[in-house]
């Protein structure tokens, strides 16, 4: 059991607070770290440390945890830094979002051809990439051997950029390839026979690799795609289209099975509007990036949230009660999959499925794992430049990540006609941001479909970076 040192920058996360936290009272080889949660915001940082404090002693896990609102408090002395902070928050991302439908851009324009997913934005939101930089540079100035673990979006522009700029430790990390298995599933596959590789950028992976008992597994899934092609698809939430009509003309397309996050980052053919959306993604929502899918996740986050800040509060009013008897009374207002993730954060055997936690562990304590992480190419995915950040499985120990070998190699059809286009879009918006320059962002718009004029897109630049 080996002491460490971990901060969390923007703790307050509806997505990962207390995840993290959850996962780390379920690792018994970090007991006794030390855990500093950093956030601005004061109410959420003081209700996840409430819990995380509670989580602890209930779980015997002698795990400390601190709470600050600066920076470099939360920095210093640490070992690993996981950020997820999103600066603005989602208040920030629909304001941007609406200022470009008024001009004409259906889901704002932010949304581009291969980067559909809502909460990634690469063009408006330098503040979150000039954070990504502060905390990368104080790191180096605070603890320059501490690894960095990047949660926030956008992860594979924030990699890239971070790893460039900076000689940092760094991994980011999505929890998309998990996918792999929704396909498995669907096939009827058990889970421990599967051989899988997937590769590509964040958001963008590919199922390179896909084996049963030694066999190719992809004659079983056309058999699949073939059998089902007559049912209509119907999916159970707004992230449920892994097998949507959409992944199965991605699939035929490409050569390769579109992993996670990666159906919904497809072209304009498949989001023009409403009605291509539910076509391509299924109704109700058309997947989660249309404006249904996406308040029905703002939804779920608000839930969270309440859920954390309420459970919290009665924690001080009933200081008798057991958080077990608070969760489970908590969970008969919520919705059912908030109520699901709440039973599953206090079920001592289950981990939330998030890699940080599960890698921290692989480095501190030797205990080797395999993970998807996303870091520099260095001529893993041939193609693709050296210092472009791609997302690969590997495996981690105490000597640090070791890249898989991708074998078999990504079809030419990904590389050329998905990857390489999703890297450029990478380098024009990191130059905009890099040199601050709102005309490059003009020039983006002038390569969409959706601009009808110089003028319209110099407008909504305008409204957007003032002039
Ligand atoms: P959220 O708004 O609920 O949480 C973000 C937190 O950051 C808030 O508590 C906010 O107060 C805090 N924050 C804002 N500015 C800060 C600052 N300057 N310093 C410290 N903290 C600050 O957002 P969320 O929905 O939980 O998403 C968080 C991030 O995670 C987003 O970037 C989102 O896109 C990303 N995300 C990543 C994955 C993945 O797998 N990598 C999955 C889902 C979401």
């Amino acid at each position: 059991m080996a002491k460490t040192n971990i901060s969390i920058i923007g703790a307050g996360s509806a997505v990962f607070s207390l995840r993290l936290v959850s996962d780390l009272c379920k690792t018994v080889g970090l007991h006794g770290s030390k855990v500093t949660l950093m956030d601005i915001d004061e109410s959420r940082l003081n209700s996840v440390h409430t819990l995380a404090s509670r989580f602890t002693s209930e779980m015997n896990t002698e795990l400390i945890f601190e709470k600050t609102t600066d920076l470099r408090e939360a920095i210093k002395g640490s070992d690993f830094v996981i950020n997820t902070a999103l600066i603005g928050g989602h208040a920030f991302l629909d304001r941007m979002r609406s200022i470009g439908e008024r001009h004409g851009y259906f889901r704002g324009i932010d949304s581009q051809e291969f980067n559909m997913v809502s909460d990634y934005y690469t063009l408006t939101n330098w503040n979150q990439l000039s954070h990504f930089l502060k905390v990368a540079q104080t790191m180096e100035e605070l603890c320059p051997d501490a690894w960095l673990l990047q949660a926030a979006n956008p992860v594979f522009e924030g990699t890239t950029l971070i790893r460039r700029n900076s000689r940092i430790k760094m991994v980011g990390f999505c929890h998309g390839h998990y996918d792999v298995f929704d396909v498995s599933e669907h096939l009827g596959l058990e889970k421990e026979h599967i051989d899988w590789q997937v590769a590509g950028v964040n958001h963008g992976i590919w199922m390179n690799r896909f084996r049963y008992k030694g066999e190719d597994a992809y004659p079983l899934l056309d058999r699949y795609i073939r059998e089902s092609g007559q049912i209509q698809f119907k999916p159970k939430t707004p992230f449920n289209i892994q097998m949507s009509p959409a992944s199965m003309e991605m699939y035929g397309f490409y050569g390769n099975m579109p992993i996670g996050d990666t159906v919904r980052n497809s072209g304009w053919k498949y989001h023009y509007n409403q009605e291509t959306l539910e076509k391509w993604y299924g109704s109700p929502w058309g997947s989660p990036d249309s404006e249904p899918g996406w308040n029905w996740y703002k939804e779920q986050l608000g839930q969270i949230t309440s859920a954390t800040m309420g459970l919290a509060q009665a924690m001080t009013h009933f200081p008798q009660v057991s958080l077990a008897t608070l969760i489970s009374e908590g969970a008969k207002v919520f919705s059912g999959d908030v109520a699901l993730e709440a039973s599953r954060l206090y079920n001592p055997s289950e981990m939330s499925g998030e890699q940080h936690i599960p890698f921290i562990d692989a480095i501190v304590n030797d205990n080797k794992a395999r993970f998807v992480v996303n870091v520099l190419n260095d001529g893993t995915i041939e193609g693709i430049e050296k210092d472009v950040a791609v997302e690969v499985p590997a495996t981690v120990d105490s000597s640090g990540i070791h890249k898989e070998e991708i074998s078999p190699k990504l079809p030419d059809r990904v590389i050329e006609w998905y990857l390489k286009p999703r890297v450029l879009r990478m380098e024009w918006a990191l130059e905009a941001f890099m040199k601050r320059d709102p005309n490059l962002i003009v020039e983006i718009l002038l390569k969409d479909p959706r601009t009808r004029s110089l003028e319209q897109a110099e407008a909504v630049v305008r409204e957007i970076f003032g002039n």
